[in-house]
């Protein structure tokens, strides 16, 4: 099957929407040869195209964007950069070596993300200071035990808050405990991608609002757009959980559709109100919980619901009545800020498989893929697309064994088992949520 512009949609998510109107630069068309395609510009994709153009100086490599820049995942995340996952339930000393792989991958984004802000000196909100895991309800206070014995085990610089020092910096009293991890940064999504791509090396070539329409492998690859098509000896796939639409992993990988609002900005009235951290993030301790931020301009952005809809952002009416969750969540945490409105609702995809593995390697003779990192692929994707071009362009590395050493994913059913499936199981991500959420 062939696909069209139409299967590519997108629309407004605020992140993207405080920054100026974005224009597209370049464009394809007629029959074109390339050495090296990258499909998707978002982190994964990025990060790969930035390496595979210092790899290969004399090639061009050419990345191809369905959408413009920022209006995939990475440009409409909630812009946790994670240094250090949470993995729930009671430590299981015998999976350190995991979760310390998994933590070398993290960090490796992290300071991959790092390193090319300050190169490329972008004004993203990016602060490395870490960010806070809370606890609202009976569940997620006793998760903090848990993830508390996991980080001393693994020896995380870590601090743990109770009710009172969560409320001075945050000004709320619904957190009963929390915990501040040192390794990990926060960020502006949408900020970011633009400009990873604007200083993206002379030798990538981004071309967006151009899908992919087909993808044929074999001993040619060939791309179908809707202008032309390329033919290209070596392909990434950074498609996220859009590539099952070009025919790859297609029991593998499935998408969980989020939405989240922001406030306008706030007075200094009302800053004042929220303790004594100017800027913050705080991810829950439960798996189902809310997202929640205050962002260097000023806002609270809160993020908290996840659902199955087909891998499809919501529609205007879908998003109208989950802001009725999101208001509930935000007055619970802030009744002093009670009058204060929301400006902008979003929703978003995040790519995910059955059991929580992410993808790397290679799915055919030269055509690559990474993805499917659930809500951890600011950094994770990052790390596995820089490290994706390393490993196509026959380097090794041990960031490659990392990335090669996840388990493998699980197969999914099809439809319509797969959509009864998944709805249970985001669903069962909100068991037990109650104050967290
Ligand atoms: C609401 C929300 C909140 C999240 N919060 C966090 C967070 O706080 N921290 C965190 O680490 N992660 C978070 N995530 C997850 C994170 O955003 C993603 O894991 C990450 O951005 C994935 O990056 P990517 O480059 O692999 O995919 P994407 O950013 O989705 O990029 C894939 C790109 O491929 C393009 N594409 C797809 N198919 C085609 C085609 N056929 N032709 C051409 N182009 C194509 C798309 O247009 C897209 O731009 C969140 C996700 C959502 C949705």
């Amino acid at each position: 099957m062939t696909l069209s512009s139409r299967d590519f949609p997108t629309d407004q998510h605020g992140w993207s929407e405080l920054l100026p109107t974005r224009q597209q630069r370049q464009s394809i068309q007629g029959r074109v040869r390339a050495r090296w395609v990258v499909i998707g510009a978002g982190l994964t994709g990025l990060a790969c195209s930035r390496r595979l153009a210092e790899l290969h100086p004399n090639d061009e490599i050419l990345l191809l964007d369905a959408r413009l820049v920022g209006q995939g995942a990475s440009g409409r995340n909630s812009g946790f950069a994670v240094g250090v996952s949470h993995f729930p339930g009671i430590f299981k000393a015998h999976e350190k070596v995991n979760f310390a792989r998994v933590n070398r991958i993290n960090q490796a984004g992290l300071s991959i993300l790092d390193q090319q802000i300050n190169i490329l000196a972008i004004d993203c909100q990016w602060d490395t200071s870490g960010f806070h895991h809370g606890a609202a309800d009976i569940a997620s206070v006793k998760e903090q035990k848990y993830f508390m014995d996991y980080l001393n085990a693994m020896e995380i610089e870590h601090s743990s808050l109770d009710q009172q020092a969560m409320q001075s910096r945050f000004g709320t009293t619904l957190y009963k405990a929390g915990v501040h991890v040192r390794p990990g940064a926060l960020v502006q999504p949408a900020t970011l991608v633009r400009g990873l791509a604007d200083g993206l090396p002379r030798n990538v070539r981004l071309i967006e609002n151009c899908p992919v329409l087909k993808v044929q492998s074999g001993n040619t690859i060939k791309l179908q757009l809707a202008n032309g098509e390329i033919t290209a000896d070596n392909l990434v796939m950074a498609t996220n959980y859009e590539a099952p639409k070009l025919g790859f992993l297609r029991r593998r990988l499935l998408g969980s559709t989020l939405s989240g609002s922001f406030t306008r900005i706030l007075t200094a009235y009302e800053l004042a109100s929220l303790g004594s951290h100017k800027s913050w993030g705080i991810i829950s301790l439960h798996g189902g919980g809310a997202t929640l931020r205050l962002t260097q301009d000023g806002r609270i952005c809160l993020r908290n619901t996840a659902e199955y809809s087909g891998a499809a952002l919501l529609s205007p009416l879908e998003l109208k009545s989950r802001q009725t969750m999101h208001r509930s969540s935000f007055e619970k945490r802030f009744p002093q800020l009670a009058h204060v409105p929301f400006e902008y609702a979003w929703s978003g995809v995040e790519g995910m498989s059955g059991n929580g593995m992410n993808f790397f390697g290679q799915q055919a003779k030269n055509i690559y893929l990474a993805g499917g990192y659930n809500g951890s692929g600011v950094s994770r994707g990052t790390a596995f697309g820089q490290t994706l071009a390393d490993y196509a362009s026959g380097g090794q590395s041990g960031l490659i064994t990392d990335c090669l050493s996840s388990d493998r994913a699980t197969w999914l059913p099809p439809r319509p088992f797969l959509d009864i499936g998944a709805m249970l199981k985001i669903s069962a991500r909100f068991r037990g949520v109650g104050l967290d959420r």
